[in-house]
Order: structure tokens, then C-alpha cells, then sequence
């Protein structure tokens, strides 16, 4: 039994299927696929394609092509991103089939060790299990006491572009609420970012956001740091918010709320006590390498186990999860886990950042190439961007890279196998990366570590 179709889920319920065992996939709405596929990873990097799309077009006045203002059909850009997801979710569909892969519609919960009761369209039925794995993922957080009124929308409110708000408030300054942002300012909203941490992107080293915060900080009407929401009144002429902090804005009246303050796990909504499995305060079931729960017929993987809350994440734990079901001796034991924000410039970073090194009191040696001289980087316009490695001071062993700049969720990839093998600086230096290509600057990173190259031109 797989409890959700989300990339956690369908990635378990295929394996196990592939491995011979009889698969039933639970899924409370019509279409598989979960948060990711359906209001998450894939519509928004749908639309953050347009967005670039958009704003390419603007900065290349600067280069001696200029367009004209664009022409938004909203309709058809609706379409274009439904259209993704659909082919995706359609895909799974015809997955699930061609693996006899069983799926029940409903919202599920535990009724004892072995059974679940899941509320369909038909009626309640109970089905039973001789092994479950529980991907039921996570939910977005509201903030509490806000007026109940459309305007006000979490992230799958705001994908699914119902117009282009003239004036857009993005409350929480992380992953989410700054790819919303890089959208709708692209689009033509007047967009303000307030965020409660000092920091945009809590989690990235400061150097890194720079380049993004800079750009945005250009583009938007406001970025405000240490900034919270208190309440909000919902009026006819607009949302009026009420902040507190160090830099409230001087506009209070929105068009659109957009709240992105964190998403929450939904270990706290499945009944679990009915089987025995543990849940702690927040909604988090823990779990141990095998991605077993405390209950050993039961696994749980993706976003309601603890550890980032990440599609590729859910993704690795799906397998690893169907893998020890089907009997055989692996363990989830990812040495890295990449974060990336896909803003223009992106975001990339992986393994130890160097705020954590310096908090946990790690030694460490770091070089970081900046992308102004890399001549792919300004052949494209874009020499903002800067590529990061950590290693350790003895053996030049990597640590931790980040990289900033367009493409950097792409670049990070190669810091991830080289923290998976680890590879020494070295490693990275000595390899003959294609030139002229933004991946060059890994490479280039690790030659400053090397001392292989000493100035830059
Ligand atoms: P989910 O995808 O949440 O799937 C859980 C499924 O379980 C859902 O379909 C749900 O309906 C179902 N379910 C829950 N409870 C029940 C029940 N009681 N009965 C029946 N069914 C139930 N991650 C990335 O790695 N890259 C990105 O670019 C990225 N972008 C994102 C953008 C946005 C706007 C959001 C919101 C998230 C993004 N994420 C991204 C995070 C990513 O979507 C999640 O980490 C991922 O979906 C987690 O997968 P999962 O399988 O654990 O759970």
C-alpha cells in the first residue's frame, strides 16, 4: 500500500511494482503526481520560464536587439503551464497501468496496524495491507487570524494566475515566495517581498543571495528584511496590511497577498495512533535509514519525514522505501541534498554552507570564482554570478559548493557527485570541462583552491 501519489509515492509504488510486489497507490484527488506535479515544482518552473522569457527580452535592449513591451494572453499562458503539468500527470497514469499498479481515489487514514479507511466518491471502504508505505506530504503554512477572502492566496492560489495584480504582497522571502516573485514581477506586477529572517533565503550564504537580492531589489517595489505581518483587513479598494519590524513598507494596500511562510507536514492528519506510529509535534514521522517508522511494516518517506522538503528528496526515499519492502539490504544514506532556488540569477547549494561551517566551528578553506571572468558568463550578459567551493584545509576534500547565476541549479549537479564521491578539489580541477560554458567555473573554483590558477584576467 503507497499512501499518496506524489513523487515520493509513485516513485515507491513503480519500484515496487518493478521489484514484483502487488501495489495499491492511495490518492485523496483525481490527478497523481502531489504537490510537485500539480501545484508545486512543475507549473511554477512553467511559469519562471515565461517569466525569463520576459525578462530576457527586457535586458536585451542592452545588447542592441530591443522588443517591444509584451503582450500577455493569460488564458493561453494558463494553458501552456496546465498543459505540462496535464502530459506529466498523464504519464504517470499510463505509468501506473502499464505496471499494474492499482490506485483507489480517496482520503485515507489509519483504522488499525493493518488497515487503512479511505473515504471515496463510492462510500468508505476499508482496505487492508500487509505492508504501507506513508507518502502523504505536506501542506502550505497560513498565518494565523487572516480575514477569509480570495485575494489572499498560498503558492497554488497564486500558480494559478487568476489575473496579474497591480500592486502584489509576498509574504515569506524563502525558495517559494521568491520564485512567486521572479513571476509576477516578470508579468508586470509591482511586487514587495517582506520576510521575518535578516536574509532573503534562509539557508543560502549570504555572498550567494547578493547578486539575486541586488537584481530584485532593482526590479521590485520592495524587499523588506525583519519584517512580519501582523493582520490584514480585507476592503474593498484592497487588502490593507498592518506590518511590524525593522522595515515596514510605506505602501499598506495590496491587490493580492501572496503567503509563503513555510509548508507543514501531514504526518498530524492520518490517524496514525489507529496503527501505532509515532508522529512528533509538528507532523513529522520519524523514521531510520531504511525509512522505517517505528512500526516496522510501515515506512515513510518525502516531505512528512524529517530532512528538507524536497521533491528529489521524496524522489530517492521512494525507492530506497520499496526497495527494503521487496527484501533487499539498502539504506537512505544521500551525503548531499541540493537546494535550489530557480529566481533569475538562481540559487544552487550543497553540502556545508559556510555560515553552518563557521557556526559549527568546521575548518574549512574557500574560494569562489566570480563569473565576470568567465566568458561564457558575459557573452551571456549575466557576469554576475559567482561559483563557491568549501573543502577541508588537509586534503582538499570538498565540503560544500554554491553557485549563483543563471543556470546555477544546473551547475550545482556536478558539486553533488563530486560531494557523493569524495572527490578532492583536485578532482574537480583536473577535469576538462567544455569551454565555453558556465560549468567551467566549477572547475575554475577548484584551481583556486589548487593555487593552478592565481589571478584572474
Ligand atoms: P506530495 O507531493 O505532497 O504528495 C502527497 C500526496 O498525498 C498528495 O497528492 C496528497 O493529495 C496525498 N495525500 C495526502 N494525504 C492524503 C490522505 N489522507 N489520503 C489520500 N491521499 C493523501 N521541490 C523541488 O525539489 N523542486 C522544486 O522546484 C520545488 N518547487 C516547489 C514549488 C512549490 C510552489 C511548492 C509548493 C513546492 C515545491 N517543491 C519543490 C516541493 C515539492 O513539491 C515537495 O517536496 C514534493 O512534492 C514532496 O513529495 P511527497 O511525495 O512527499 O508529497
Amino acid at each position: 500500500m503507497v499512501l499518496g501519489s506524489g513523487p515520493g509515492g509513485y516513485t515507491a509504488a513503480f519500484r515496487a511494482a518493478d521489484l514484483g510486489l502487488d501495489v495499491l497507490m492511495i490518492e485523496r484527488y483525481e490527478k497523481l503526481g502531489g504537490v510537485c506535479l500539480n501545484v508545486g515544482c512543475i507549473p511554477s518552473k512553467a511559469l519562471l520560464h515565461v517569466a525569463k522569457l520576459i525578462t530576457d527580452a527586457e535586458d536585451s535592449g542592452a545588447h542592441g536587439v530591443a522588443f517591444a513591451a509584451p503582450e500577455i494572453d493569460l488564458d493561453a499562458l494558463r494553458e501552456f503551464k496546465d498543459g505540462v503539468v496535464g502530459k506529466l500527470v498523464g504519464g504517470l497514469s499510463g505509468m501506473a497501468k502499464q505496471r499494474k499498479v492499482r490506485t483507489l481515489q480517496g482520503r485515507a487514514t489509519f483504522a488499525g496496524p493493518h488497515q487503512l479507511e479511505v473515504v471515496t466518491d463510492d462510500g468508505v471502504q476499508t482496505v487492508a495491507f500487509q505492508q504501507c508505505i506513508v507518502a502523504a506530504g505536506s501542506e502550505a503554512v497560513a498565518l494565523p487570524d487572516l480575514p477569509d477572502d480570495e485575494r489572499i492566496m498560498d503558492s497554488t492560489g497564486a500558480l494559478e494566475l487568476r489575473d496579474i495584480p497591480a500592486r502584489l504582497l509576498i509574504v515569506g522571502g524563502g525558495i517559494i515566495g521568491l520564485e512567486m516573485a521572479c513571476v509576477y514581477d516578470a508579468l508586470g506586477s509591482s511586487v514587495t517581498v517582506v520576510e521575518l529572517a535578516d536574509a532573503l533565503l534562509p539557508g543560502a550564504d549570504p555572498d550567494l543571495v547578493r547578486p539575486l537580492q541586488k537584481r530584485v531589489k532593482e526590479r521590485y517595489a520592495g524587499i523588506h528584511l525583519g519584517t512580519r505581518v501582523e493582520a490584514i483587513a480585507a476592503e474593498e479598494d484592497g487588502l490593507h496590511v498592518r506590518f511590524a519590524g525593522q522595515e515596514t513598507p510605506d505602501t499598506t494596500t495590496f491587490d493580492r497577498v501572496i503567503v509563503a511562510v513555510g509548508r507543514r507536514p501531514n504526518g498530524g492528519r492520518l490517524n496514525a495512533d489507529a496503527a501505532g506510529i509515532e508522529v512528533d509535534a509538528r507532523g513529522f514521522i520519524p523514521v531510520d535509514a531504511r525509512l522505517r517508522t517505528n512500526v516496522p511494516h510501515i515506512s515513510a518517506i518525502g516531505d512528512l519525514v524529517p530532512g528538507p522538503m524536497l521533491a528529489h528528496k521524496a524522489i530517492h526515499e521512494g525507492k530506497v522505501a520499496a526497495e527494503v519492502i521487496a527484501g533487499e539490504d539498502v539504506v537512505f544514506d544521500a551525503r548531499t541534498i541540493p537546494s535550489v532556488a530557480y529566481t533569475d540569477p538562481e540559487v544552487a547549494w550543497t553540502g556545508l554552507t559556510e555560515t553552518e561551517a563557521k557556526a559549527q566551528g568546521i575548518a574549512y578553506e574557500v574560494a569562489s570564482f566570480p563569473w565576470a571572468a568567465s566568458g561564457r558568463a558575459l557573452s551571456l550578459g549575466r557576469s554576475e554570478g559567482t561559483t563557491k567551493l568549501l573543502v577541508e584545509p588537509e586534503t582538499h576534500r570538498i565540503l560544500g559548493a554554491g553557485a549563483v547565476g543563471v543556470h546555477a541549479g544546473d551547475l550545482i549537479a556536478e558539486a553533488v557527485l563530486a560531494l557523493e564521491m569524495g572527490a578532492v578539489a583536485g578532482d574537480l580541477a583536473l577535469t576538462v570541462h567544455p569551454h565555453p560554458t558556465l560549468s567551467e567555473t566549477m572547475g575554475l573554483a577548484a584551481d583556486l583552491i589548487e593555487g593552478t590558477i592565481t589571478d584572474l584576467p
